[in-house]
């Protein structure tokens, strides 16, 4: 008999990333895990080249270079910074040290799925607030988190749905919520977002001690293969992650690209213009096509499909990977008639818009 884990444990359904390969295809273009179309800073891959020279060593466990690194670019300071194994492992530790069996954690309606397996591993029961045209909608996690929520998750933006709340809203839903309720602000899409009332939360972090902010290297710095995220908070939540992350978290190599490329701001600038640029012309086009797309402020679109047969987000799915373009279900999110695509090169961007076309118009 297999010895058994904690009550809970097997109920969890375990994430399931992005597909990377299409059947008979060889070299299929992957836009199904919101990776950066450009790649990563130069700079960033020659540190981590470099850093093959110490392999044999232990990293340093306080990831100080990195945090410093972070703190000067993002005007911060280094000891409210926490890095983590991506910014999932940093979500992973706020439920172990913050959730007892039990307790409630709130996300929004299609909120990002690690919120899910977070509250499942802690043995917390997760509410899910209703949204309003695909957007966070802070009345209903207000009313969803009650007086008794240990956690509220807000990405924003959002992934899959890729639309964004202002920092008024966040404000607001901070200032609605009980002291004893830590917000966590999932900010890993924040530097693409080129809106006036937007923030990533940071100042709400710097002002109160009961949010922290997450931040990610996967997106907008290219460096999801490193596992590299960080955190911005009160001393008091730094101290409590400090003590339940592992000695030597985040390691060597990903603290020497994380370095470089949080100081390259031109590679992080053209990231973002190259995302404005082809986020708009999938939307228009797609959109052209007579199908619903949302409004994004990410690097990516969730694209809704009619419910007619031969028209489903699932043919649409089995079509483009037949034509050799992975795009990602989002059935687990309970959107069982959208597709998320990541915004590609200009390449991969015209060759999923003319493969659409031709779904639609067979
Ligand atoms: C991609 C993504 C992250 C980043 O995860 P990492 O573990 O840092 O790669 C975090 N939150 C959301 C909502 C994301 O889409």
């Amino acid at each position: 008999m297999a010895i058994e884990p904690r009550a809970g444990i097997l109920d969890i359904r375990p994430y399931k990333p992005g597909a990377t390969d299409a059947p008979g295809i060889a070299n299929p273009i992957k836009l199904s895990s919101n990776e950066n179309a450009l790649g990563c800073s130069d700079k960033a891959a020659a540190a981590f080249e470099a850093s093959k020279a110490n392999l044999h060593l232990y990293p340093d466990g306080g990831a100080t270079k990195l945090r410093e690194a972070i703190a000067r670019e993002e005007g911060l300071e280094a000891e409210h910074i926490v890095c983590g194994t991506g910014s999932d492992e940093l979500l992973q530790l706020l439920g172990r040290a913050y959730l007892n069996p039990g307790d409630k954690v709130v996300q929004s309606q299609y909120g990002f799925l690690v919120y899910r397996l977070v509250a499942m591993q802690c043995g917390a029961t997760l509410v899910s607030a209703p949204e309003t045209d695909y957007r966070s909608d802070v009345d209903a996690i207000i009313a969803a988190a009650g007086d008794d929520a240990r956690i509220v998750f807000l990405a924003n933006p959002n992934n899959p749905t890729g639309t964004y709340i202002s920092s008024d809203e966040v404000r607001r839903l901070r200032d609605a919520l009980p002291s004893t309720t830590l917000l966590v602000v999932d900010a890993a899409y924040a530097e693409f977002v080129d809106e006036a009332d937007y923030t990533a939360g940071i100042e709400l972090a710097r002002e109160r001690d009961d949010v922290i902010v997450t931040r990610t290297f996967s997106k907008i710095h290219g460096l999801a293969a490193a596992r590299l995220g960080w955190a911005y908070g009160s001393s008091a939540i730094i101290d409590v992650l400090n003590r339940v992350r592992g000695p030597f978290n985040v390691n060597m190599p990903a603290i020497e690209a994380g370095t470089a490329a949080i100081a390259d701001r031109d590679f992080m600038q053209r990231s973002a213009e190259h995302n404005e640029e082809w986020v708009k012309y999938l939307r228009q086009q797609i959109g052209g096509m007579g199908l619903e797309v949302t409004p994004s402020v990410c690097n990516f679109v969730l694209i809704h499909f009619p419910e007619t047969t031969g028209k489903t987000a699932a043919d649409a799915d089995a079509f483009l990977t037949s034509q050799g373009l992975i795009i990602r279900p989002v059935q687990p999110y309970g959107l069982p008639n959208a597709l998320r695509a990541t915004v590609g090169t200009e390449t991969e961007n015209r060759l999923l818009v003319e493969a659409l076309g031709q779904f639609m118009a067979g």
